[in-house]
């Protein structure tokens, strides 16, 4: 009976599993589809502020998914299928232009864009970065390219990164602290902004964990004021995480206390922009699969 009641629980298990795979065979059909049209797929805008001066500095663009079914889908939702089906690469093309447009729109503007590891190891990343830059009319360094410090381990991808410097375009070290990176590798890339991970920034105004949060981050804002890097604090929420990075010397915010993402069409408006023109967006070069 033990057993029986095993194999039952072993068949729960495997129903369970096919049944995600096949929302996953479906999510990624879906999403093919969705990145042939031109209204499910949208780019989001979130504020970079400059702390001295309390201005503009830049935006972030996090993709969105509007789900004719399941309604607006989170990067969380979608980005391991996009990663695993090849997607990722049409997907970043999408949201690489519709970048350079905003940036275009809204004189100054720095737009910064995420990479994963996938379109890292692009071969036409390059160029195709290079085409976007050119089509929309920017100067390279109104383009910023984030990428986990994960990335850092790998020469190859650090090539990838110097390629980007020579181009001229902005490097940020996103979500750091949390990775399998070491301050060390911070040196290799000169000239890079490093976000530190919300989660450093979460309890800086609670007295408990608030003081070994504080520590890492000022240890974290000296090293790259000797690197000569910029430091931008990431998940800001409340005004006195706020008052906590900028007495640690950071100099760039990011969070819902300085601005939601939203589309980019409305950021640009909001920033007397406008208007928005995607330039140059085609197909995927080569079959995503
Ligand atoms: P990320 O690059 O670290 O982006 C910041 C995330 O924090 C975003 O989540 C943003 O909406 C969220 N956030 C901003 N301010 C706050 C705050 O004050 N509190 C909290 N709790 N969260 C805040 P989102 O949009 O869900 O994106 C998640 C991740 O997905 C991003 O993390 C990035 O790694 C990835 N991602 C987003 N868009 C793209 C894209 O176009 N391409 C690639 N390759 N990855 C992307
Ligand atoms: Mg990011
Ligand atoms: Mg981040
Ligand atoms: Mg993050």
């Amino acid at each position: 009976e033990a057993k029986q009641g095993g194999r039952a629980r072993v068949q729960v298990f495997e129903e369970g599993l096919r049944e995600r795979s096949a929302d996953r065979v479906r999510l990624e059909q879906d999403l093919r589809r969705a990145l042939a049209r031109e209204d499910e797929i949208e780019v989001h805008l979130q504020p970079l502020i400059a702390l001295e001066g309390d201005r503009l500095w830049g935006a972030e663009a996090l993709v969105r998914w509007r789900h004719p079914e399941r309604g607006m889908l989170a990067p969380g939702r979608f980005l391991a299928i996009a990663e695993e089906s090849g997607l990722i690469v049409p997907l970043g093309h999408r949201v690489l232009a519709e970048a350079c447009a905003a940036a275009a729109a809204v004189p100054d503007l720095i737009v910064s864009v995420n990479l994963s590891a996938r379109q890292l190891h692009d071969p036409l990343l390059l160029a195709t970065v290079r085409d976007a830059l050119t089509a929309h009319g920017l100067a390279p360094d109104r383009l910023c390219l984030e990428v986990v410090e994960d990335v850092l381990v790998d020469d190859r991808t650090i090539g990838v990164l110097e390629a980007l410097r020579a181009l001229g375009a902005r490097v940020a070290i996103d979500d750091f602290g949390v990775g399998a990176s070491s301050l060390k590798q911070l040196r290799r890339i000169p000239g890079a902004l490093v976000k530190i991970d919300r989660s450093f920034i979460g309890s800086l105004d609670t007295a408990e964990a608030g003081d070994d949060d504080r520590v890492m981050v000022r240890a974290l804002v000296n090293v790259a004021e000797q690197l000569g890097l910029q430091v931008v604090a990431e998940g800001i929420e409340r005004p006195d995480q706020l008052s906590a990075v900028r007495d640690l010397g950071v100099t760039i915010g990011q969070g819902w206390l300085l601005g939601h993402p939203q589309r980019a069409a409305a950021f640009v408006t909001s920033c007397g922009g406008g208007p928005l023109v995607r330039r140059g967006t085609r197909p995927a070069r080569r079959s995503a699969a």
